[in-house]
């Protein structure tokens, strides 16, 4: 199990919380217990005994998103805080102690492998041999969310790699697992890893792509903590699909975006992870922008210094209330004009309220390249 580092909980615990401004979850409940520092303070007391987990405690140290924007002030370059806080609270469940709203996820993850219940059918796609020469065998991993909410994305996903003739496949997926790591259930992590491993190496493929940020930094780095290195390459989404219009695999359509149905002014919202983790800001842009008279408004903070969606670490199912109120804050900093994309199925879900549009890039890509 990974180990807490007390230090840097005890700096967050202490500081003067330069970070506040940023903390999503802080400015859409006004809660100083889910302040970063605030759930520092109870992941400290917990760790040192002087704490006991209960379930207010527990819903205080899990009401963060991962988002990390606390580090964009933050004095402490090395502070993880999601992870200290993760880490902190694994044995609040050891101790019996679970937060009640996330459990009925946990056991659709038990019993389908995923924590939206039972997979839809007829997703997966037999070794589709590719028309074009060159490139590694791809495995396109969609991830559970777009498997149960968003399955246009996925066949835009699947037309895509067809026109750029890539040798590709779809598997009949089981969830990565990071849900089960955020609501503490180490175990089953675990299984999914092994079971995900498994199924990766029996699959053949050399390259492992998703557009999903948390199954990336799940497959990236999260699995090679747990001990489990993958038998293949990964890459994300926006990087993959950016190299295959700079080899002249994929091309914009002739037709500049005024006279092809679709948007034409958007405004890209960066999904926390590929911002301020893997640090891809500029490919989706650059893949947007090589659309023929498609216009592109940032939106008010993006790159690494976006704003959280509310979608991120599974909010959306444990705390929806919190999560629609951060996406609300969210979609005001959108250009009214604009139609919003992004490449994350969670943030797509997260903006998706009220009558605002949102496309994935990858449905952008389907829709503007041949
Ligand atoms: S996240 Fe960083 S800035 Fe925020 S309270 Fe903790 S140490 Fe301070
Ligand atoms: S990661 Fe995001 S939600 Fe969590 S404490 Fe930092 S700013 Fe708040």
């Amino acid at each position: 199990m990974a180990e807490v580092n007390m230090e840097q909980l005890l700096n967050c615990a202490l500081c003067p919380n330069l970070c506040r401004c940023e903390c999503p979850v802080l400015q859409a409940t006004g809660r100083e217990a889910v302040a970063p520092a605030g759930k520092a303070r109870i992941a400290s007391l917990a760790n040192e005994g002087k704490l006991y987990w209960d379930e207010v405690m527990l819903e205080a140290a899990i009401n963060c998103l991962a988002c990390r924007g606390c580090t964009i002030h933050c004095p402490f370059p090395e502070l993880n805080l999601c992870d200290e806080l993760l880490y902190s609270r694994l044995p609040a469940r050891e101790q019996g102690v679970n937060l009640p709203s996330v459990e009925p996820y946990l056991n659709n993850l038990r019993k389908y492998s995923s924590p939206y219940g039972q997979k839809a059918g007829a997703l997966v796609t037999e070794n589709q041999p590719g028309e074009k020469a060159g490139g590694q065998k791809v495995l396109f991993f969609n991830g559970c969310t777009s498997l149960a909410n968003h399955p246009g994305s996925i066949e835009a996903a699947r037309s895509v790699l067809v026109r750029a003739g890539v040798s590709f496949q779809m598997i009949e997926e089981d969830c990565c697992g990071y849900p089960a790591q955020v609501w503490g259930d180490e175990d089953m992590v675990r299984q999914l890893a092994e079971e995900n491993r498994r199924k990766f190496k029996d699959s053949g493929a050399e390259l492992l792509v998703t557009s999903c940020p948390e199954c990336w930094l799940t497959f990236s780095e999260r699995y090679p903590n747990l001990g489990q290195e993958l038998p293949l390459e990964i890459v994300d989404g926006p990087t993959y699909f950016l190299g295959l219009i700079k080899e002249g695999r994929l091309e914009p359509v002739e037709k500049s975006v005024t006279e092809a149905p679709g948007p034409k002014v958007v405004s890209y919202h960066d999904p926390c992870i590929w911002a301020r983790t893997a640090e891809k800001t500029a490919e989706p842009r650059e893949i947007l922008g090589a659309i023929p008279g498609l216009e592109i408004k940032e939106p008010y903070a993006s790159g690494a210094r976006t704003r959280c969606c509310g979608g991120g670490s599974m909010f959306q199912l444990a705390f929806p209330g919190t999560a629609s109120a951060v996406a609300g804050r969210r979609l005001q900093e959108v250009p009214a004009d604009a139609v919003l994309v992004t490449a994350c199925p969670f943030c797509r879900e997260g903006l998706l309220q009220g009558d605002k549009p949102v496309w994935e890039l990858i449905e952008v890509l389907d829709r503007f390249f041949k």
